[in-house]
């Protein structure tokens, strides 16, 4: 089959821009259909060239909420690895750059059921931003295409819960001196502990928002692109005990 006639899962079809999402909610909520990518016959591999150049950034957020939505469900698009694997060995076109952490838990493709040469990952603990990280979404972006910057912090995160306990352990203690300006912004009037969950939670929320003003600061390369509406930087926080992405920004 050519390429023009297989749909990628991130790939939105002409539906999609006449408010496909609002009728798949309403046919959703009434019971009456999956949506129309749920029942694509045929997909690509890998996402194209083309496929990706197709999308603006806010349909390949839409795609990840989608991606996200059908993971909650217990549903996920057919897939073949090594058929992805082997339509990506020589090209990638990723439509993202997530930076998120290193929590076991929270595997970006498998949690918004994206597959190989989806999306660039940059995995940090506590999804910090320094100038190798920038470096490696500016190349995403600039050099290779991508359209969104997603920042993606969790629940009940370690490094957060680190960063409010003051810990401290080698090269550990300079990484979580990023994550302490999100602890000291956030406004709440409880207990202020890394045991107390609700508080860890804010400041994680809290980090997300600062690494995205931080990185439209220190990277030139990408608030011109987002200046330009050619990518788009958003933010996102994962619930782990409910599996549910929430985007933020
Ligand atoms: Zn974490």
């Amino acid at each position: 089959m050519r390429e023009k006639e297989m749909a990628h899962p991130l790939q939105c079809t002409h539906a999609c821009r006449r408010g496909f999402l609002k009728s798949v909610a309403s046919a959703t909520i009434a019971g009456l259909a999956a949506p129309p990518l749920l029942s694509t016959p045929a997909r690509a591999d890998a996402l194209t060239h083309a496929q990706r150049d197709s999308m603006t950034p806010e349909q390949i957020l839409e795609a990840m909420k989608r991606g996200n939505e059908r993971f909650r469900r217990g549903e996920r698009k057919p897939r073949n690895y090594l058929n992805e694997q082997k339509a990506s060995a020589k090209g990638q076109y990723p439509a993202a750059v997530l930076l998120s952490c290193i929590d076991s838990r929270a595997p970006a493709e498998v949690i918004m059921d994206l597959g190989i040469g989806d999306i660039f990952n940059c995995r940090v603990a506590g999804n910090i931003e320094n100038s190798d990280i920038l470096g490696s979404m500016e190349f995403a972006c600039k050099l290779m295409g991508a359209k969104v910057v997603l920042v993606m912090g969790h629940t009940s995160c370690g490094a957060i819960k680190g960063a409010i306990a003051n810990v401290e352990l080698g090269n550990l203690t300079g990484l979580l001196a990023r994550i302490k300006p999100a602890v000291d912004a956030t406004q709440y009037d409880g207990e202020r502990t890394a045991t107390n969950y609700p508080f860890v939670d804010m400041v994680a929320r809290k980090n997300v928002e600062l690494t995205i003003a931080q990185i439209r600061r220190d990277s030139a390369v990408l608030s011109e692109l987002e200046g330009q509406h050619t990518i788009k930087i958003a933010g996102a926080m994962y619930n782990l005990s409910t599996g549910a992405v929430d985007f933020i920004a």
